[in-house]
């Protein structure tokens, strides 16, 4: 497989801000947000020609007459644009229109023969291809869309973060769950990772909060949904924003830096890791000085043919601990969410001791 080719994207300034409509709705609303985006700087502008909605009947995009909305733009102004392809054909005619950088859409990334079939469409292209995370919370899926790509011969990739749906009730339309990019960051480390702040907040007023977490996190890009008036937009009016909304938020995010550069501050950053070092080593060895009590409960239990779970003591400790944690000033759902971890560890190690005898085979 050949590496990720990431030039393109070292040689613009960071953050990498693509901004622009959801939908391409009329020439004149492209042309307009354009120029707007234009004048206060932006260089790449998205619009969703072809637009996935979850239900039909919904405005679909004006599909392939955008294309030459985009020609059109393009010669007045020196801008690059980003669109989505969700099928080989998309993806025929936006290289054919020499679109500059094409993105999968979530709804696309989850299906292995899609993502194939748009691979091979566009075989061999120096065009960046942006790959958005799956809707589910899957992170072979994505990395297996981008690896289709690579086999594919292109190189020049990054990822976009658009949240993942879920089943629960939540503040945010998908739910960001950054772990799951920084583990996407792992497994890829060099690919260029891309916030998409408005499908992850589905409302404008989450989108600063989000951007400025992505920048803290040291991803290279944005891709910002911008409207010139967001309430009447055909799709996604909530979490759009206007040309104006999007300088004031610019001139809000701090970019921090990655690299270190100064000594002193270098040096005191170490010192500080050191301290967290040896604090997860007193951790690691509580968690072994623990197992072991578990393992003699596991004995106990097994001598005097007692259950394994016993609901009540479950009970007190998920009431006890993020009391507890509580008054240590600790988050008490981050203590709940590792005893329920800690918990589950413990059954397993005793249901090791009582079925000692009972192998698989
Ligand atoms: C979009 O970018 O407008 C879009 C449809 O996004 P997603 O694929 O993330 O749902
Ligand atoms: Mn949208």
């Amino acid at each position: 497989m050949p590496d990720i080719n990431t030039s393109w994207i070292e040689a613009a300034d960071l953050p990498l801000i693509i901004a622009g409509p959801c939908s391409a709705e009329t020439e004149e609303q492209l042309t307009d947000v354009s120029k707007q985006l234009y004048d206060q700087g932006i260089r790449i502008m998205r619009a969703g020609i072809w637009k996935p909605r979850t239900r039909p009947n919904s405005f679909e995009g004006v599909g392939s007459d955008a294309l030459r909305w985009i020609d059109m733009i393009k010669q007045q102004l020196d801008v690059k644009f980003a669109i989505e392809v969700a099928n080989p054909q998309h993806a025929e005619l936006a290289l054919k229109h020499d679109v500059d950088i094409l993105w999968i859409g979530a709804r696309s990334t989850v299906n292995p023969f899609t993502v194939q079939e748009i691979a091979e469409a566009l075989a061999g292209t120096d065009k960046p291809i942006l790959v958005k995370n799956p809707v589910n919370p899957d992170v072979a899926l994505w990395m297996g869309a981008i690896e289709r790509l690579l086999n594919q011969g292109i190189t020049k990739i990054a990822a976009i973060h658009r949240g993942f749906s879920s089943f629960r009730e939540s503040r945010y339309r998908n739910e960001p769950l950054w772990q799951l990019p920084i583990e996407l960051k792992r497994n890829f480390p060099e690919i260029p990772m891309i916030c998409d702040p408005s499908h992850i907040g589905g409302e404008r007023s989450m989108i600063p909060s989000i951007c400025q977490k992505a920048l803290d996190l040291n991803y290279e890009g944005l891709m910002i949904e911008v409207h010139p008036d967001p309430d009447n937009a055909w799709s996604d009016a909530k979490q759009q924003i206007t040309p104006e909304s999007l300088l004031e938020l610019r001139n809000k995010l701090t970019v921090r830096s990655s690299r270190i550069q100064d000594r002193k501050l270098l040096s005191k950053l170490e010192e500080l890791r050191e301290r967290i070092n040896s604090i997860d080593h007193d951790l690691i060895e509580t968690l072994a000085t623990r197992k072991k009590v578990i393992e003699e409960i596991g004995r106990h239990k097994k001598e005097n043919n007692i259950t394994i779970f016993q609901l009540n003591r479950w009970k007190e400790i998920v009431e006890t601990r993020p009391e507890w944690a509580k008054k240590e000033n600790v988050s008490p759902e981050l203590v709940e969410e590792i005893y329920k971890l800690i918990h589950a560890e413990s059954i397993k190690v005793q249901t090791k001791i009582l079925n000692e005898d009972m192998t698989d085979e």
